[in-house]
């Protein structure tokens, strides 16, 4: 008999999930309790595969096989519950779709810059001649471009939530790029959950592969002094000199495996601030694992100008230069972009507070920032934080208005920066929405 996969969630990695699960012969069910998207809709119509939306029939579920769950759904769902109840396996679409391939994979977990250092990986290999995919939380789900069977390497950004449905997923080379409190309501408050989660990305490694991570990075360095790994390290720092891994020297990137050394100028990298500089170590030391050439490397280095919404540079009007960052949904990458301002800067903040806590902002804005401007539904926290630092605080309620105010305040040589540290959900569909809207904005000035 067929074995039967139910999918829970009808989105990107449901539907790509369900291509990969039909073409290997198994009996595939997807059940969405909201709607599915129509273009979801047609493809598993295509493909005839079954599928219901706005409701789970349990008595379809509950006697799957094994059950893939989109990382969206919290397992306090109750169908989810049930099914733990029931003693049925429930996995993500990364451990299902890994069993189908041989491909050498790269996964890139951690707080902040998975997106930027996954983009940035899968152009430094792609450049260097390989056979690569780039997938995961990103573009094209994983288990479709399995289903594809083409290509040789795959580059994978990892959200702790599709670690959590692993059971033997092993990417070949690892990377944890940073930790900070982020998703703690899916961790019950407790950041050592959340922090234990991310660690999953090397818990199936093997002494033949490699963990890249932030040495600078405390929690990270405490979580390893527990708890031993069976990978190789490869650290990377800005802070000091590492006998093996990715560092900093005379402005300088410095990466070294087994006492062979790479260098990059700091300066001639596409994309800037010291996060980025982490992100570009990260990146590089995967690229040298898998033998791509330094002159490669460096030329590759040196044209990614970043993804969308990440410190995207929009525009310059009379000398002011206009930066989006709306994907910056908590503080720890607000704080690398403020970090990276060079001139003084008006500064766009608010949305949903996830808990947050400006406090380690202040120096930051201090220095750095002439005005603030509001835009969220509630700003009162914000205001109460920066109140006493920053002398023009203004409230505005759209993206429009937030950006004309903006206009009014700057001067010469200012940047204006949209950096919200907050999520979206209040006054925008999503942060792409809001990173969009402000670049119109900043185009009818
Ligand atoms: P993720 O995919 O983990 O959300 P992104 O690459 O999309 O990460 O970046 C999210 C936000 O974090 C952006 O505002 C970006 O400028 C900032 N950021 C990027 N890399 C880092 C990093 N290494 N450390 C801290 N913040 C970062």
């Amino acid at each position: 008999m067929k074995e039967r996969l139910v999918i829970l969630g009808g989105g990107e990695s449901g539907v790509g999930t369900a291509i990969l699960a039909k073409k290997k012969g198994f009996e595939v069910f997807v059940s969405d309790f909201g709607k599915i998207k129509e273009k979801y809709k047609q493809v598993l119509i295509n493909n005839e595969i079954e599928w219901e939306d706005e409701g789970h029939s349990e008595e379809k579920i509950l006697f799957a096989d094994v059950v893939m769950k989109s990382p969206g759904i919290p397992d306090k769902a109750p169908i989810v519950k049930k099914l733990h109840e029931k003693g049925v396996k429930v996995i993500s679409e990364i451990e299902f779709a890994a069993k189908f391939t041989k491909a050498t994979i790269v996964g890139i977990t951690g707080s902040n810059g998975k997106t930027t250092t996954a983009s940035l990986t899968y152009e430094l290999l792609k450049y260097g001649g390989l056979n690569v995919a780039l997938g995961g939380n990103i573009g094209k789900s994983f288990a479709e471009q399995v289903s594809e069977e083409k290509y040789e390497n795959f580059v994978l950004e990892l959200s702790s939530f599709q670690l959590d449905g692993i059971e033997t997923f092993s990417p070949h080379i690892a990377v944890l790029t940073n930790l900070s409190p982020d998703h703690l309501d899916r961790y019950d408050y407790k950041y050592e959950n959340y922090i234990a989660s991310k660690f999953r990305i090397t818990m199936n490694q093997t002494s033949q592969d490699y963990f890249i991570y932030d040495a600078d990075d405390v929690e990270i360095i405490k979580w390893l002094s527990q708890n031993p790994i069976k990978a190789q390290p490869l650290p990377f720092s800005v802070k000091k000199e590492l006998n093996q891994g990715a560092f900093k020297r005379n402005n300088e990137i410095i990466i070294k495996i087994n006492n062979k050394e790479f260098n990059m100028p700091i300066a001639t990298i596409g994309i800037q601030g010291e996060h980025n500089v982490k992100n570009a170590m990260a990146a590089s030391t995967i690229a040298t694992l898998l033998r791509i050439r330094k002159q490669t490397i460096r030329e590759s280095l040196e044209g990614f100008q970043g993804v969308e919404h990440r410190l995207e540079k929009v525009l310059k009007i009379h000398n002011v230069m206009y930066i989006n960052d709306s994907k910056a949904t908590n503080v720890n990458a607000t704080y690398f972009a403020l970090d990276s301002m060079e001139n003084p800067t008006v500064w766009i903040v608010g949305g949903v507070d996830k808990g947050n806590d400006y406090s380690e902002l202040l120096p930051l804005v201090n220095e750095k920032v002439k005005a603030i401007i509001c835009l969220g539904v509630d700003n009162q926290k914000i205001i109460n934080a920066f109140g006493n630092v920053v002398e023009t605080i203004i409230e505005t309620d759209s993206m429009a208005m937030a950006v004309q105010v903006a206009y009014k305040l700057v001067e010469n040589n200012n940047t204006v920066l949209l950096s919200p540290a907050c999520a979206s959900f209040d006054l925008f569909e999503n942060y792409e929405d809001r990173g969009r809207q402000f670049k119109e904005a900043v185009r009818n000035l």
